[in-house]
């Protein structure tokens, strides 16, 4: 299938202007928007469409190329074959387009300059099973940037306060004007015009915070939390980052965690292997007692339901599987091994597997569900 003409997508004239082609975007974004189209894959092909015709035509080199070389001179860039954007490139390139216009979330404020983002912070929390197991709520200090009180601002003279630069340059395409960010002031239009001792170039200091970091139940070694506007401040004005808290889970001296579930490996003598005995179980929150039926097998796998991990996303408990392991004697006195010399004459010692006990196959398949 091949690719339609980016202005025939966004409905403009070759000759239109920057503003026009942003307009243009602008009512297919909002008509388009997934917000307004839920579950509709037609109008989501037709807000990507519309948003990779707008990625070419807005900048000034894509643009250009476009017009002289068309889709082919898009090369792997959003307008190359089967290049297509996602709506999180698009909800971040493009956010802004939707400022005021009645879509909450996606910054930009409609503003011509960009809305600075303070950097995030990232820090590493342990926890154990039984912090997993119900949740915790942790209080944390953390060493952050904040902007200064007595900082004093001019506007940028590099840029007039737009934050943007333009530059042109020679290419073998001909001429082209690029925008950035400006360097002097890294795109918030101000540059700082008198600040307190102690304070660093963006007129910042560090602070310590105690932050209340709530973990739910149920996490997993590496998963990462992160806790809106608790990372660095912006300099100048803007939004806070984020403190990202990377989580690792301490190794439990008795019991292995495999996701939800919980693996405990139990070893009995031949005597209570043969007999059945009342045996004590740890578990995350404390012992639990069992009984085991006499004559149970070495390798049999006893669950205990939900007495696993909570699933993070609430959806239940996993289980706690007891591995039954007979523990063989390595040293025996001479009457016990009479006593094993006289069991070998009995029948009742020969193995005689029968369909109820369970393969190993089984078994392992059991340990991995
Ligand atoms: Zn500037």
């Amino acid at each position: 299938m091949s690719k339609r003409d980016y202005y025939e997508i966004l409905g403009v004239s070759k000759s239109a202007t920057a503003k026009e082609i942003k307009k243009a975007y602008r009512s297919l974004a909002v008509k388009y928007h997934p917000d307004k189209n839920p579950d509709n894959p037609t109008a989501e092909e037709k807000f990507k469409e519309a948003a990779e015709a707008y990625d070419v035509l807005s900048s000034a080199e894509k643009k250009q190329r476009y017009d002289q070389f068309g889709h082919a001179g898009m090369g792997g860039s959003a307008g190359g074959p089967g290049g297509g954007m996602n709506m999180d490139d698009i909800f971040s390139q493009f956010g802004d387009i939707f400022g005021g216009g009645g879509f909450g979330g996606f910054g930009g404020g409609g503003r011509g300059r960009r809305v600075m983002k303070g950097t995030n912070l990232r820090i590493r929390l342990s926890l154990n099973l039984l912090e997993v197991s119900q949740g915790v709520e942790k209080k944390i200090k953390v060493s952050r940037l904040v902007n200064s009180d007595g900082v004093t601002f001019t506007t940028c003279k590099s840029c007039n306060g737009s934050g943007q630069v333009t530059r042109v340059s020679n290419t073998i395409l001909g001429q082209m004007q690029t925008q950035s960010t400006c360097p002097n002031c890294n795109g918030n239009g101000k540059s700082i015009d008198n600040r307190p001792s102690g304070t660093d170039a963006n007129g910042m200091i560090k602070e310590t915070e105690t932050v209340e970091i709530k973990i739910p139940a149920g996490v997993e070694d590496g998963m990462q939390l992160k806790v809106s506007g608790k990372g660095n401040a912006a300099p100048f004005e803007g939004v806070n980052g984020d403190l990202i808290v990377l989580i690792s889970i301490e190794e439990h001296d008795k019991l292995i965690r495999d996701g939800q579930n919980l693996h405990f490996d139990h070893y009995i003598s031949f005597a209570d292997a043969a007999l059945g005995a009342s045996v004590e179980i740890p578990t995350v929150t404390g012992k639990v007692k069992i009984k085991l039926e006499e004559g149970i097998q070495s390798g049999k796998i006893l669950r205990l339901k939900g007495k696993g991990l909570p699933s993070v996303n609430g959806y239940g408990n996993g289980d706690l599987l007891i591995h039954i392991n007979t523990w063989t004697p390595q040293k025996l006195s001479k009457e016990e091994k009479k006593f094993f010399e006289n069991c070998k004459k009995s029948d009742n010692f020969k193995p005689n597997p029968t369909h109820k006990d369970k393969s190993f196959f089984d078994r392992v398949k059991e340990m991995f569900n």
